[in-house]
């Protein structure tokens, strides 16, 4: 098979559909050799799948967006990262976005074993990172594809594309879950704008957190101290309350895409156990090593993309350099319109980043039988389940790592969601002129020591 013509192979029988869509991106489809490399290892890997099938009725583009003129770029077929186009039952995923996401993964996964990456030995160190990699992804990729052919590494490279084939797989049915439940979304994640305007609105900002604030409660993510936050006969959960009434249909809204959202992460997590668990009848060792694949790549994934949104999000609050969680606190202690600003952290129509990513490695994790309970709910199985030998130590202990680690982590997130909403009524009871909210913060150290006692 020719490399440039894997996304052509996946569209199957559609090759005659020369639509709009067509015309406007098969010019700028990617012709990326690593990226073709991966979309070439997952075709096998969705064989027999409904996904594969689904895939075959409907078109996927990854686009360079590179030379594609302005009205491409300001229209429909434009996605800052995937996107599912229902009127055209296409996929779109921006080939920015996967070498973006690709340079955090190989960062990542350059140490192996959690402890011994480099990045979670400080803030400084994971920001670094991310002033890296985000001015030229492209450039930095290179230069770490260039390490696979290191001495010592010959795993690297098959290790790497099994990584980007699925989570692209991942984000393939998240998108399929859209088309599947008849829904047109523009986005797979929700990125910080560097662009657009802060959040100023206080009721929209308690709105939309408070949907957070609930979710994160019910699944554990809580703070004591915090806890007449989201009591309706404490004043900060009654002036909550007030602003759900009064933006009743916002509040509709937020409920009604998280439930889509969350249903459509739930289709990607159902495809990757099908895959996982068909391929356990024959090669068990490759099952556990792709479950690995996918759990490291949603933590790498995950953790850059919520240092990245820190990061932008600061200097749009006019901070140059953001170095470690002190700045942040400092920061956000200069006013409390800062934590009515910190809306913008949280994304729209999604659930929480972390939280996301936590939720699809703990179902994985669970229907491998590391864990007797999942944090939500168990993932559906489409194949029997088969009675497996107990998952390799070694890759056990690593994937529970990260999922603690990030687990760990969401305390920063949490702290902001939950005092935004103690803001917001700062603000409007008069309380805000009397009182400085100085939040405390965990670095990224004091959250792997966490770990370290944990585990
Ligand atoms: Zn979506």
């Amino acid at each position: 098979m020719e490399a440039e013509n894997i996304s052509l192979y996946i569209r199957g029988g559609n090759i005659e559909m020369t639509c709009a869509i067509d015309v406007a991106l098969a010019q700028f489809e990617s012709t990326d050799p690593f990226i073709q490399r991966a979309l070439q290892a997952m075709v096998p890997l969705l064989e027999g799948t409904e996904a594969s099938e689904r895939l075959a009725n409907s078109q996927l583009y990854v686009v360079d967006y590179r030379d594609a003129p302005p009205d491409i770029l300001k229209g429909r077929f434009y996605t800052d990262n995937c996107a599912a186009l229902l009127e055209e039952q296409a996929i779109l995923v921006n080939e920015a976005y996967l070498l973006e996401t690709e340079a955090a993964m190989r960062s990542f996964g350059l140490a192996g074993k959690l402890y011994a990456i480099p990045y979670l030995r400080s803030d400084e160190d994971l920001f670094g990172l991310v002033d890296r990699i985000q001015p030229d992804p492209r450039r930095y990729v290179n230069r770490l594809r260039l390490l696979d052919h290191l001495p010592g590494r010959e795993e690297a490279d098959s290790e790497a594309v099994d990584s980007l084939a699925i989570l692209l797989m991942f984000l393939i049915g998240h998108e399929l879950g859209h088309l599947n439940q008849n829904q047109d979304q523009r986005a797979f994640g929700a990125f910080i704008d560097p662009e657009a305007p802060l959040e100023t609105h206080v009721g929209s900002s308690l709105v939309k957190l408070a949907r957070h604030v609930r979710e994160l409660n019910r699944l554990g993510c809580t703070l004591p101290v915090f806890r007449e936050v989201i009591d309706e006969s404490s004043e900060i959960g009654l002036n909550v309350k007030n602003w759900c009434e009064k933006l009743s249909d916002s509040q509709l809204n937020y409920q009604h895409w998280y439930l889509d959202e969350s249903n459509a992460d739930d289709h990607a997590a159902v495809l990757l156990q099908q895959v996982l668990d068909r391929m356990v009848a024959t090669n068990p060792f490759r099952a556990d090593h792709l479950l690995a694949c996918i759990v490291n790549a949603l933590f790498a994934t995950a953790l850059y993309y919520w240092q990245r949104d820190l990061m932008i999000f600061l200097c749009k609050l006019g901070c140059n350099k953001l170095t470690n969680v002190m700045d942040l606190a400092l920061i956000m202690a200069r006013q409390h319109e800062n934590y009515i600003h910190a809306a913008d952290l949280f994304g729209e129509v999604h659930r929480f980043t972390l939280l996301r990513a936590i939720l699809t490695m703990d179902a994985l994790l669970h229907a491998r039988g590391a864990y007797s309970e999942p944090i939500d709910k168990p993932v559906r199985r489409i194949e029997p389940v088969n009675e497996l030998p107990e998952l390799d130590r070694n890759i056990a202990r690593e994937c529970l790592l990260r999922e603690q680690l990030l687990c760990i982590h969401v305390d920063t997130a949490v702290k902001i969601a939950y005092s935004c909403l103690a803001s917001g009524w700062m603000l409007e009871s008069g309380k805000a002129r009397e009182q400085i909210h100085y939040m405390v913060f965990e670095s990224i150290q004091q959250s792997v020591g966490r770990l370290k006692e944990l585990m």
